[in-house]
């Protein structure tokens, strides 16, 4: 595999689109509008650059992965991919239509993976007449430091296909754990409860944020407090991660905190929009 395409240039894309480059593979982001597709190639270049200026990588490696990124707008320039990685945003309608043009625009063996962080892989790869070649290829941010891919494998996802992510995932430095197709497979189901937990409490009043974060830093030995982490995902996919748990688990356990509907309803997305739990510059 040489080509591969990656759909969507925001956090997701654009360290899945780096990480690619940097192990030689040729990379296509597509993204529906011209300015987030060069806000996404601009973070790809700092990220780079910081690399170079840490002499973590050469000046010619940062060039030649660069020169291996490409960026469109339209969806048919995927026609040449061997693989495509979606990482759009977290709504299954869009995933939906993405998939279904996909399916249209690629090669019939050409495998379709999703980064979804929490939406069924099998309702999915039922958009597509390839349901076998659909997989989920769960990132975790940021990707070029986070070491875990959860291969996701929908009902009709086939052994194949999951072994040759696995297998991309190992070239890529990653260590990927295969995980059935359950609402936000492990690690969200596990991680996402908890931040809209330490979001509960900081609606209640229960404590600021730096000391719900410090609590679980310096108490349950977290590298970052929740509020942070959340800001780092951004809120909106926590909130959007946290309302698919909630109505595919049944269970009102999973009810998104007020104060995480009430930030985003604000435009304050965490560290994205220099606003959220905490304030950026
Ligand atoms: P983001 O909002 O930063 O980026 C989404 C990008 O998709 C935007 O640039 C947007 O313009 C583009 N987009 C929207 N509709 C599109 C379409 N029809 N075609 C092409 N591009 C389209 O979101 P993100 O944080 O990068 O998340 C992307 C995906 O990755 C989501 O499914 C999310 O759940 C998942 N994910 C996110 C994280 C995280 O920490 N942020 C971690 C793992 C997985």
């Amino acid at each position: 595999m040489k080509k591969i395409g990656i759909i969507g240039s925001g956090t997701m894309g654009s360290g899945i689109a780096q990480i690619l480059a940097l192990k030689g593979y040729r990379v296509i982001i597509i993204d529906i509008e011209e300015e987030t597709l060069k806000k996404g190639m601009q973070r790809i270049d700092k990220q780079l650059e910081r690399s170079v200026s840490k002499e973590r990588l050469t000046q010619e490696e940062k060039d030649r992965a660069i020169s291996l990124v490409s960026g469109s707008t339209a969806l048919n320039d995927l026609q040449v991919a061997d693989l495509v990685i979606e990482a759009a945003i977290e709504d299954m309608e869009i995933k939906k239509e993405i998939f279904n043009e996909l399916d249209a625009i690629c090669r019939p063996e050409v495998i379709l993976a999703t980064n979804t962080s929490s939406l069924s892989i099998t309702e999915l790869s039922r958009a597509t007449r390839r349901p076998d070649k659909v997989v989920g290829m769960h990132f975790f941010n940021p990707v070029p430091v986070m070491k875990l891919v959860e291969v996701v494998k929908g009902e009709d996802t086939s052994a194949e296909t999951v072994n040759t992510v696995k297998e991309i995932a190992q070239n890529l430095d990653k260590r990927p754990i295969e995980v059935k197709d359950r609402p936000g497979f492990v690690v969200n189901r596990l991680l996402i409860p908890m931040i809209n937990e330490a979001a509960f409490l900081y609606g209640e009043k229960v404590a600021s944020p730096e000391a719900i974060d410090k609590g679980m830093e310096l108490g349950a030995n977290h590298p970052i407090g929740p509020l942070a982490l959340a800001d780092l995902i951004g809120l909106d996919v926590c909130l959007a991660i946290m309302k698919s748990l909630h109505k595919n688990l049944g269970d009102d356990k999973y009810r998104p905190a007020p104060i995480l509907e009430e930030k985003v309803g604000k435009g304050e997305l965490g560290r994205k929009s220099k606003q959220g739990f905490y304030s950026y510059s």
